[in-house]
């Protein structure tokens, strides 16, 4: 089969063998993949991810000396099935899958592998247990972002987000911008989010975003700070109130609490704790986030650093902020998160900015890494 082949860091088009299904496994034809920054960061750092991960415990144990197909973020066609299967999917029924092969109990990756080719390329074998069912009505295309939103989903569970934080995201990538849509779904008010491209912003006010910003222009953390005075927000709200009120006030007093009121804006967000997320996967971020956060901020991790980073300790024992890293999602997110795009409560047209064959993969990989142009470009390995 035609698969493009990550070969000692760089992407080359090749035939490869058409994967065996072992015992509880099925063949697919790929339909559409998405092209994921983990996957433009595996190129440049294929040995962290492979050999570095591997030795740390991970689940990545890949050889980046060896072929490797790239390709998680799939919605594949049932071709055939191995034995000792139940052939829940007749052949021709489109599904989704988490990219693991359920061998081990962990399991093993599907498209970060040595041997379990991902979907840049024709074919591959999935689990049958792990097979999510594509309803008649979602287009191919759209079914295979149901991986990369199933990380903002897991995400944003994962920052256990009560209904007065303020979220603020950092970064509107790929993964900034899945947990700007799983914010939404929550319901949860104000999203702020920061990102330098004009292109990325756009995208995160149509994800979801209420206010978005330009670290360049104006400090992400303004809206969140008033969460580090609680007990001054209250004041600040109550305040407010009180100047709507025809209670008699000398005119200088007001306007001396009424500049008060506006240098900590409405109070809208006084007194609420803050949740920053994470997504932009630079070194040096961690811990400008750090050095910025309100007091009792609770930091989520998303982004993924492939580099040695630094922090100050101090800053977070200092200012008692939380620090969660998290990755992937759970089976049940996943075919949540496959329900919701069903449903239209997670919105994902808007990321999907490009197609290509086999052939425009290397170039695609290149055009990825200026945030300008696109958001998720998909792999159709079929396509001429
Ligand atoms: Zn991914």
């Amino acid at each position: 089969m035609r698969a493009v082949v990550m070969r000692k860091n760089k992407l080359v088009v090749d035939n490869v063998p058409v994967p065996t299904p072992g015992p509880g496994e099925v063949l697919v034809k790929t339909l559409a993949c998405g092209i994921c920054g983990t996957d433009l960061h595996a190129l440049r750092f294929a040995e962290t991810l492979g050999g570095g991960l591997a030795r740390s415990g991970g689940l990545y144990g890949m050889d980046p000396n060896r072929d490797v197909v790239l390709g998680h973020e799939f919605c594949a066609e049932v071709v055939d099935y191995g034995p000792g299967t139940r052939k829940r999917f007749k052949p021709g029924t489109r599904v989704c899958s988490i990219p693991v092969l359920k061998r081990t109990k962990e399991g093993a990756s599907i498209g970060y592998s040595n041997e379990h080719p991902g979907g840049f390329g024709e074919m591959m074998r999935l689990s049958e247990n792990l097979l999510v069912g594509v309803p008649d009505d979602l287009p191919s295309e759209v079914a295979a972002l149901t991986e990369p939103m199933a990380v903002g989903y897991h995400a944003v569970a994962k920052a256990r987000l009560e209904r007065c934080d303020v979220s603020l995201v950092i970064g509107c990538g790929p993964v900034g911008l899945s947990v700007i849509a799983a914010l939404k779904l929550k319901g949860t008010t104000p999203i702020v989010a920061a990102d330098l491209s004009p292109r990325r912003r756009q995208l995160a006010v149509e994800m979801g975003a209420d206010m978005v910003i330009d670290p360049r222009e104006k400090s992400p953390y303004e809206p969140v700070m008033a969460a580090e005075w609680p007990r001054l927000g209250s004041v600040i709200t109550n305040l407010g109130s009180f100047l709507a009120s025809d209670f008699p006030i000398k005119s200088d007093m007001k306007y001396l609490i009424k500049s008060f009121y506006r240098a900590f804006g409405s109070g809208r967000f006084a007194g609420r704790p803050a949740v920053i997320f994470e997504c932009a996967g630079v070194p040096g971020v961690i811990d400008g986030i750090m050095f910025n956060a309100p007091r009792n901020a609770r930091i989520v991790v998303a982004g993924l650093c492939m580099e040695r980073d630094h922090i100050y300790p101090w800053f977070g024992i200092n200012k008692q902020l939380s620090l969660q890293f998290v990755q992937g999602y759970s089976d049940e997110e996943f075919a949540t998160t496959l329900r919701n795009i069903r449903k239209g409560k997670l919105r994902v047209q808007p990321l999907i900015t490009g197609k290509v064959g086999i052939e425009g993969v290397a170039k695609a990989f290149e055009e990825l890494r200026s945030p300008e142009h696109h958001a998720k470009i998909l792999v159709e390995p079929w396509r001429n």
